[in-house]
């Protein structure tokens, strides 16, 4: 059966962000052959929204426009992708989930009066209605949700499906928003970026980042004589951010920073897919983890099974020509 599929794409430049294809993909398959597929994009200026709208390949595009629609926050989203819903009939909603997307997707599966699947990383249609998978217990449980009730709204990780390559749009049209500056009851301050100890992870040749399997913080120097011996920095899993043995600002992930080093050094990692999608962009991975199922050797080029306290010395020791 054929479904009509919605997505939130979010702007970024002159195009949209890489989840806004990846949730084009996921809804070209959920909405079966020909289905049809639409795209939302909120924007004060639909013409500047032009280029961006025409990346969205193979959707019809809606650019709900308005100058209420300036911040991307909850309210100003979940406006313009329920006046999208409203157009298009859809049976289900997608958004990233980004700040924007898990700000708006409760506001607005509340207007529409039906469910929300939250951080979702799988997504099918059942006789039930709609199945998804999602973490919990930080990646320690995956648990099925599902919801019979039309339409569903879902916000999908990133990384969860690959991404459909950019192409032209099927259609573009623009709706008035229905949002006025005048009934707006939030709107965007400012932008602030967090505070950082001067480590630029992004734009680092070598990173090696530190897991929960490294035991605890009074461990850490194994990892940082690694990435000193290669001239890396240091970067971590949530895991470790969560945990304080590193500062926010090390942790790679769909929460953290994304990397594409030529080195990516993963140290007791188990490779959820929240850190896999921050580092994926890597050109050659390293993994060492003493289970030999662990995801995370799925996305390595070289995986060690070994424990990170006997290996890592080693190859500093290896690097460095110190004895040992
Ligand atoms: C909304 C959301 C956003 C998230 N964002 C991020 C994010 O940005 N970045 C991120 O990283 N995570 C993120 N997470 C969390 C993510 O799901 C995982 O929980 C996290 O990545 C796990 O970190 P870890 O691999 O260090 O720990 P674990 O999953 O506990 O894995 C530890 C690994 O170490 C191995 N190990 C244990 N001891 C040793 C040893 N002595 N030697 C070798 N190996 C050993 C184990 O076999 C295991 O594979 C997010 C989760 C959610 C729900």
């Amino acid at each position: 059966m054929n479904r009509r599929v919605l997505v939130l794409a979010e702007p970024e430049g002159d195009g949209v962000t890489e989840v806004s294809h990846e949730l084009l993909a996921a809804a070209f398959r959920l909405a079966g052959d020909g289905g049809p597929v639409s795209a939302v994009l909120p924007t004060p200026d639909a013409s500047a929204s032009m280029a961006a709208a025409e990346t969205l390949g193979g959707a019809e595009v809606l650019l709900v426009e308005g100058p209420a629609h300036d911040g991307r926050t909850g309210e100003e989203t979940a406006a313009a992708v329920r006046a999208a819903v409203e157009v298009t009939a859809a049976d289900l909603v997608l958004l990233p989930h980004t700040a924007t997307g898990w700000d708006a997707a409760p506001l607005l599966a509340a207007r529409l009066e039906t469910a929300v699947l939250t951080g979702v990383s799988s997504l099918q249609w059942s006789e039930d209605g709609l199945t998804a998978e999602r973490q919990a217990f930080q990646g320690k449980f995956v648990h099925e949700v599902g919801t019979k009730r039309l339409p569903a709204v879902a916000t999908v990780e990133r990384g969860a499906f690959p991404a459909r390559p950019a192409g032209s749009a099927a259609q573009v049209r623009t709706l008035a928003s229905p949002l006025s500056l005048e009934r707006r009851r939030s709107r965007l301050l400012e932008i602030r970026d967090a505070a950082s100890e001067g480590v630029d992870l992004a734009a680092s040749d070598v990173v090696v980042s530190a897991g929960r399997g490294m035991g605890g913080p009074e461990h850490l120097h194994l990892v940082e004589e690694l990435a000193s011996a290669l001239g890396g920095a240091v970067g971590a899993s949530r895991a470790v951010t969560d945990a304080g043995w590193l500062p926010h600002d090390r942790q790679i992930g769909s929460s953290g920073v994304t990397v594409a080093p030529k080195l990516y050094v993963a140290c007791g990692i188990s490779g959820a897919i929240q850190h896999l999608v921050g580092m994926r962009g890597s050109r050659f991975v390293v993994a060492v983890n003493k289970d030999p199922d662990a995801p995370i050797f799925g996305a390595a080029d070289v995986g060690v099974v070994a424990d990170v306290k006997d290996i890592l010395p080693a190859l500093t020791r290896a690097l460095t020509g110190a004895d040992g």
